[in-house]
């Protein structure tokens, strides 16, 4: 930055010592013509009184003067007008600049001279008679060689004094030439020469730089190769982790199926009313067991990334009545009003995952109900925008519960994280409930908002588009009946295939209570036999066994040219709640999958959709 200033000091310098040695070299020439004109002038002097005396010479001869009388007049006055032009350097005879000493000295010794021939001469313009002619004219001859020796002095002075000056002005060019010269060498020395070492120090940090950074860029590609192998390890740790806690699941599930279904006979088996009330409690118990279990899944596949979103038609309507009717007892027992308000022209027939709404609704409301102990529960949906192809809801799930303070808002759709530590002590639950749903509502490109006011209850709500289906699909719509001794309508034998001894056990009490009959397969190939000898009405159908899979047992089935073979109605029974396995299994040609532990009203009502079909 300074360098650059004093740069241009130095160019500013070097401008203005140009500019001033043009001036002087003009000055120079003005000078020189100035001076030539006054030496021009000077020699003219000399010449007219040379003119002046060879006038008066011939007037005095002559015998008619007039003539010559009045050239002479005008010669005089040419001379008188010059004499003192050159004396007072007169302007308007472009004779500028100002005589030496010298030269007025000059001027001072042929001032008598001057003045005798211009007087005598002067006094010889007019008549006179020989002898005062005569006269006359031996004064201006006395005085011209005097004048005419002052006179050359004068213009040697005047040359004289020209040739100094012009001397200086060419020392002062001389000079100045000097300085610029001189000031383009410092400023190349001073300057351009540092600027120019810097420039090359800077291209050799450049090129240092340059080098350190290929290494860098090598330590960087060889760290990316770590990262590499780290993100892989990572993502097999990931995927171990998620393979372990779905097998994990599965592996509790199984045994919990038994459990549930063995306590939702024993309550259907007329207990004395204090077993009814502790078989309650199991059953409840073993469904919240259920549902940490179903967190902890969904949770390990949301991180794994291996959540995917069903597309297929459901009515909106009976999933809401489904969600209604599986909360209100719990509402009631709080005495809270649960309402559900929904927007009457919503089409019937949406295109999404049925099952992760509910979930997602099924979270908030259970939250809703489980911190609110008076007041009310709200879930409102209503039409945000709709074009033929789709519609863009809002679902706004409102309590007069407890509230959420403002600094915890935030906190609570973090995994594990409960708004209150007590929570867990008060109401259970695993803190894992919002994460899951903020995440799943995320992935389908939705945003939950929060609004809560301590005491005062709480606002959750979210938007979604669903594409319009083409039908209404009454999936849902066959309500069941009272379980109790409820009897399958014209249902021949099932064939049952699955080799858990406990899950055989729940089925055979259920069937036995429903009056159905049923065959045991322990594997898939024993079922084909078993298929191939027996008219079944229904397979249940485990999917994971040993000596074959129920996937392989039902592609085998499928394969058979026979119509019956094609329309016999499997369902699989898996503990793996997993979207994949559920995704192979219809793959496959099967019917319909229900998770286990399965709710006996479930089956039931599954059983009985396939049981009108008539084969
Ligand atoms: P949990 O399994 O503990 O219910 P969630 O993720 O569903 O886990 O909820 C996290 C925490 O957020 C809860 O423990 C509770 O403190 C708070 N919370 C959630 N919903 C509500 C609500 N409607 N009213 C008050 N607090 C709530």
């Amino acid at each position: 930055m300074k360098q650059q200033r004093q740069y241009f000091y130095f160019i500013g310098l070097v401008i203005l010592a140009t500019l001033f040695t043009q001036g002087v070299i003009h000055y120079y020439i003005w000078l020189k013509k100035n001076d030539s004109r006054v030496v021009n002038v000077a020699g003219r002097q000399r010449m007219l009184s040379q003119k002046v005396a060879k006038l008066s010479l011939q007037i005095n001869t002559a015998k008619d003067p007039i003539d010559l009388q009045n050239e002479l007049t005008v010669v005089l006055n040419e001379w008188e007008e010059k004499h003192w032009g050159l004396f007072y350097r007169n302007k308007e005879l472009k004779l500028s600049g100002k005589n030496s000493p010298e030269i007025l000295n000059l001027f001072e010794q042929i001032k008598a001279p001057y003045t005798n021939i211009l007087s005598n001469a002067r006094q010889m313009t007019t008549p006179r008679d020989s002898s005062q002619l005569t006269k006359l004219l031996e004064v201006v001859l006395a005085n011209e060689a005097p004048f005419l020796s002052g006179m050359n002095a004068i213009v040697n002075q005047y040359e004289k004094d020209s040739d100094e000056k012009i001397i200086r002005l060419q020392w002062i060019a001389s000079f100045m030439g000097l300085l610029i010269v001189l000031l383009v060498t410092a400023e190349l020395f001073l300057l351009i020469q540092p600027m120019f070492k810097k420039l090359l120090e800077r291209e050799a940090t450049l090129t240092q730089k340059n080098e350190e950074l290929t290494q860098q860029k090598e330590l960087i590609s060889l760290q990316n190769q770590n990262l590499q192998i780290a993100k892989e390890k990572a993502e097999t740790a990931a995927y171990t982790k998620s393979r372990f806690l779905s097998n994990m699941s599965h592996e509790i599930r199984t045994p919990m199926n038994a459990i549930m279904g063995m306590l939702h006979l024993l309550i259907e088996d007329k207990p004395r009313v204090d077993q009814k009330d502790h078989l309650d409690t199991m059953l409840f118990s073993a469904e919240n067991l259920l549902v940490i279990i179903d967190d902890i899944l969904d949770f390990s596949k949301i991180e794994a990334g291996k959540m995917t979103f069903e597309k297929r038609a459901f009515s909106l309507t009976e999933v809401i009545q489904q969600i209604h009717k599986s909360l209100l007892p719990k509402a009631s027992q709080k005495n809270l009003v649960f309402q559900i308000d929904q927007a009457n022209n919503i089409p019937d027939s949406l295109i999404g995952d049925q099952t992760r709404l509910s979930q997602v609704l099924l979270n908030l409301l259970n939250n809703g109900i489980k911190f609110t102990e008076a007041g009310s529960v709200l879930l409102q949906i209503k039409i945000l925008d709709r074009t033929a192809q789709e519609i863009k809801l809002r679902f706004t799930i409102k309590d007069t519960g407890i509230g959420i303070p403002p600094e915890k808002q935030e906190l609570i759709f973090e995994s594990f994280s409960q708004a209150d530590d007590g929570t867990t002590r008060v109401h259970g639950g695993t803190g894992l409930g919002l994460a899951i749903t903020k995440r799943l509502l995320e992935m389908q490109g939705a945003e939950i908002q929060l609004k809560s006011q301590v005491n005062q209850g709480s606002q959750f709500s979210f938007a979604l588009t669903f594409p319009i289906g083409q039908q209404a699909k009454g999936q849902l719509s066959k309500q069941g009946k009272a379980l109790k001794n409820a009897v399958l309508p014209k249902l021949g034998k099932i064939l049952v295939v699955e080799d858990n001894l406990f899950n055989i056990k729940v089925l055979e009490k259920m069937f036995s209570l429903w009056k159905v009959e049923m065959d045991l397969a322990e594997n898939g190939a024993q079922a084909l036999e078993q298929i191939k000898n027996n008219d079944y009405s229904l397979v249940l159908m485990d999917l994971q066994m040993p000596v074959m899979d129920g996937y392989r047992t039902t592609e085998i089935i499928r394969s058979w040219p026979a119509v019956k073979y094609q329309q016999l109605p499997i369902i699989a029974l898996s503990a793996s709640a997993m979207e994949e396995f559920r995704q192979r299994a219809f793959a496959v040609g099967m019917n319909d999958y229900i998770t286990k532990p399965f709710i006996p009203k479930e089956l039931f009502q599954t059983i009985e959709r396939y049981a009108s079909v008539d084969l």
